[in-house]
């Protein structure tokens, strides 16, 4: 008669192994026997289920190591456990916002006892303060470097922990659905009703938000796109802005990502009256006129310069999920019509890029912040049909390395600067050097942000078109060409 154990409730967050998987430990078991103990905390086991059942499957009894751990250093111990794991990315993510999410419960749960029952004192602080306090879920970008998964993934594990039916969540853990697919659907439930479509907007009606336009009739949505405003782009190049592109244009703002270091949601939350709708998703039909109403800088401008590089939806990512395909073809016709500027898109969704034709005229670009982007990324951009290709390593929160940097024609490379909710960030020299020396083995051209604080005569500002002009070794130093 073996031991009988239960599974503490920070293990159960682990999936099961697959059936070949587990028949496999069983198999391993019966002819090497227990390798490692199991886990135990609070007499039920926290780390080695899968063992525990291969063994009461054999009949042998268990070998536990009994741990005296924090709810904290516990769920740490799963974590590890679920990175050594063959789990796909959906199945990561789930178990660690799962765990996340437990130890913010435990967390609060602890803070409000000791707020209703006075104030206790540990080393001369009132106990409260040391506790510890749930960590935000919107800290994304922490977790899915964690996690090893995107941050957009992590986001959407967040959000199916919280509002997924229980049997999708199973479904997800046992990797037989996917995570994102999941909380799209949490999103689209959560989305007002489309209006029946009306047959006319009043005539003022200048923008219009995903809902809008979709409550729009066909006939509306294309008089509402030959609209032509008198605007002009914004020229950006007096003011502190994007060093690479000296204008910058927005028929489309807002964005659903939700990045924390976001400088353009920061914009739009200052700025109300410019953008009235904040950093929802926004269409601004007019503005299509603005690059054929914006004069050519003439004086002295070669055919490729900054001066002519626009920065196309820069308060947006134009190839969101969300954003219907009209407004995306109406930004790649007008800058196809416009040949004599050159479009500059960042997107941090590339993967629907490839399903659109990009003009010549347009640098295709994607942004990378972890090391987990880079697949998905590579993966899109060779589907992706441009003639420019380029990558945004800004802010670059850990070292990145390409799998396939002979994709890309031009690398950024950045950190970031102060937001509402970022501090200041200058990536570690080793870092940026391992990047730029893999960019310059495939010949591309490398770009060094202004703040990561290189000096000027060290710093590579090349672009695709125009190389850096090469520097030449002062022939007094060649002397031993002489010997
Ligand atoms: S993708 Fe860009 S625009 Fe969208 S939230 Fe992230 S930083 Fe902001």
């Amino acid at each position: 008669m073996t031991t009988t154990y239960q599974r503490h409730p920070l293990g159960a967050m682990l999936p099961d192994l697959g059936k070949q998987e587990f028949r496999e430990l069983v198999e391993d078991l019966r002819q090497h026997g227990q390798q490692r103990p199991a886990d135990v905390l609070d007499g039920m086991i926290l780390d080695g289920w899968q063992r525990y059942r291969a063994c009461q499957e054999l009949g042998i009894e268990l070998t536990v190591e009994n741990r005296l751990l924090s709810d904290d250093d516990a769920a740490s111990l799963i974590r590890a456990d679920a990175k050594r794991r063959n789990l796909n990315a959906s199945q990561r993510s789930i178990v660690f916002a799962q765990l996340t999410d437990y130890t913010n419960r435990l967390r609060e749960a602890a803070r409000q006892k000791q707020a209703t029952s006075g104030p206790g004192v540990l080393g001369g602080k009132p106990l409260l303060a040391t506790l510890p306090k749930a960590v935000p879920v919107h800290r994304n970008v922490e977790a899915a470097r964690d996690a090893a998964v995107s941050p957009r993934t992590m986001q959407d594990a967040f959000l199916v922990v919280k509002e997924a039916a229980p049997e999708k969540v199973e479904a997800i853990r046992a990797g037989k659905a996917s995570v994102n697919i999941v909380a799209r659907e949490i999103r689209a439930e959560r989305r007002p009703e489309p209006p029946a479509p009306t047959k006319d907007r009043p005539p003022s009606a200048q923008t219009f938000t995903v809902e809008e336009w979709q409550a729009c009739t066909s006939a509306f949505q294309q008089e509402a796109l030959a609209q032509r405003g008198k605007t002009k782009m914004n020229d950006t190049s007096d003011k502190e802005g994007i060093e690479w592109a000296h204008w910058s244009w927005n028929p489309v703002t807002g964005c659903e990502h939700g990045c924390t270091y976001c400088y353009a949601r920061d914009i739009a939350e200052k700025f109300t009256a410019a953008f009235p709708n904040g950093f929802k998703p926004t269409f601004i039909p007019e503005r299509l006129a603005q690059p054929g109403n914006t004069p050519l800088p003439t004086v002295n401008e070669p055919a490729e310069s900054p001066r002519r590089h626009v920065f196309t939806c820069s308060m947006a990512d134009l190839f969101g999920a969300w954003v219907p395909k009209e407004w995306i073809t109406s930004v790649l016709e007008t800058c196809e019509t416009n040949p004599d500027w050159t479009f500059m898109v960042l997107t941090k969704y590339p993967r629907r890029a490839a399903e659109f034709t990009i003009p010549e005229n347009v640098w295709m670009g994607a942004t990378v912040d972890i090391q987990a982007r880079v697949k998905t990324t590579e993966a899109a951009f060779e589907k992706i049909k441009a003639r420019t290709k380029w990558v945004s390593v800004e802010p670059m929160l850990e070292p990145i390395r390409f799998n396939k940097p002979e994709l890309f024609n031009w690398f950024i490379i950045g950190g970031s600067t102060r937001g509402n909710q970022t501090p200041d960030w200058v990536p570690p020299m080793d870092w940026i050097c391992a990047l730029h020396s893999q960019a310059k083995a495939v010949g591309a051209e490398v770009f060094h942000k202004k703040h990561l604080g290189l000096p000027e005569h060290l710093r590579s500002r090349s672009y695709p078109w125009a190389k850096q002009p090469q520097r030449l070794l002062p022939h007094q130093f060649e002397y031993w060409k002489r010997q």
